[in-house]
């Protein structure tokens, strides 16, 4: 009998560890690191390329080995220099797809086809190791992790197409994916969202973003005390730096989901500019980088 009150104790306590439940896997930064590599060795992925495709059907294999449902969004989008129009598409991988309560993670999957912040080949596409493979890298390790840990809630994991596809200055050519799902959303439709975006920086400082303030101020402190908390805060500073336009705000004004965009900008550092250049490649990410974002946000996923 005491061995059987004992037993359920333990069983409780477990429980209440979140043991049974919901036990927050390990992030592994090489495993992210290689799905960086994995994107960026299929060359730039600007839509359209060749780079573009193989990775495509990659992702979306990937997709379907790691959840539980893959919907594709195709699309229109639009050459805002060539004046071109391109079928683009958005990769929705889903966990427990009919669950009401949900949230979203999602970041851009395709390239910038043009150098044009740097001074050479401007005109020709870039690798996008930071700025486009960086986010999804961590976001297909976290679809793994989710696989094989199931959580109470459904998540959508989202791959955006044609975010970098605009023009300097011409802030409303970007974001073409994010904004054609905040019109189109699949329903039930995620509560808040997070939004990853040029987190592979080996040099990584993330700061408060204006908009995201805006859209989800709550969200955007606990992610932040939760980086304190597992001993990041050099890495993720209470101050604010630049506000984004990004793949949060049409998800936020237009589709209603609250959103915060975790961006590091200044891509190495206040003086030097790999963004939107030929030097975004692998070698300037690095996998701790991918870690530190990777253990916050499973860290949020499996203590909510
Ligand atoms: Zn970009």
């Amino acid at each position: 009998m005491k061995n059987k009150i004992k037993i359920f104790i333990i069983f409780i306590l477990l429980l209440f560890n979140g043991i049974i439940f919901g036990e927050a896997p390990i992030f592994s930064g090489n495993i992210a690191y290689q799905y960086l590599t994995k994107q960026t060795n299929f060359g730039p992925r600007n839509p359209g390329s060749k780079g573009y495709e193989n990775c495509k059907k990659w992702l979306i294999d990937f997709a379907e080995k790691n959840s539980d449902e893959v919907k594709l969004q195709n699309f229109i989008g639009k050459d805002p220099k060539s004046k071109k129009q391109i079928p683009m598409t958005n990769i929705i991988a889903r966990f427990d797809p009919k669950n009401t309560k949900r949230i979203m993670l999602s970041a851009h999957w395709d390239t910038r086809p043009w150098a044009d912040e740097g001074n050479y080949k401007k005109n020709e596409p870039i690798s996008g190791a930071n700025d486009g493979a960086s986010g999804v890298s961590v976001l297909l390790h976290i679809m793994e992790l989710l696989n094989m840990n199931d959580l109470n809630f459904g998540i959508d994991i989202v791959f955006w197409d044609g975010e970098d596809l605009g023009r300097p200055g011409h802030t409303y050519e970007f974001c073409q994916g994010s904004r054609y799902y905040s019109l189109h959303i699949i329903k039930p439709k995620p509560q808040e969202g997070i939004v990853i975006d040029m987190i592979g920086d080996a040099d990584l400082k993330v700061f408060f973003e204006g908009n995201s303030m805006v859209f989800n101020l709550d969200l955007m402190i606990d992610i932040w005390d939760i980086a304190s908390k597992l001993n990041y805060e050099k890495y993720f500073i209470k101050k604010y730096g630049p506000i984004m336009y990004d793949d949060h705000v049409p998800l936020s004004y237009i589709a209603g989901i609250p959103t915060i965009d975790i961006i590091d900008f200044k891509y190495p550092n206040e003086n030097t500019n790999y963004w939107h250049t030929h030097n975004d490649t692998a070698d300037k990410c690095t996998p701790k980088s991918l870690k530190i974002i990777g253990d916050i946000l499973i860290y949020w996923l499996y203590n909510r």
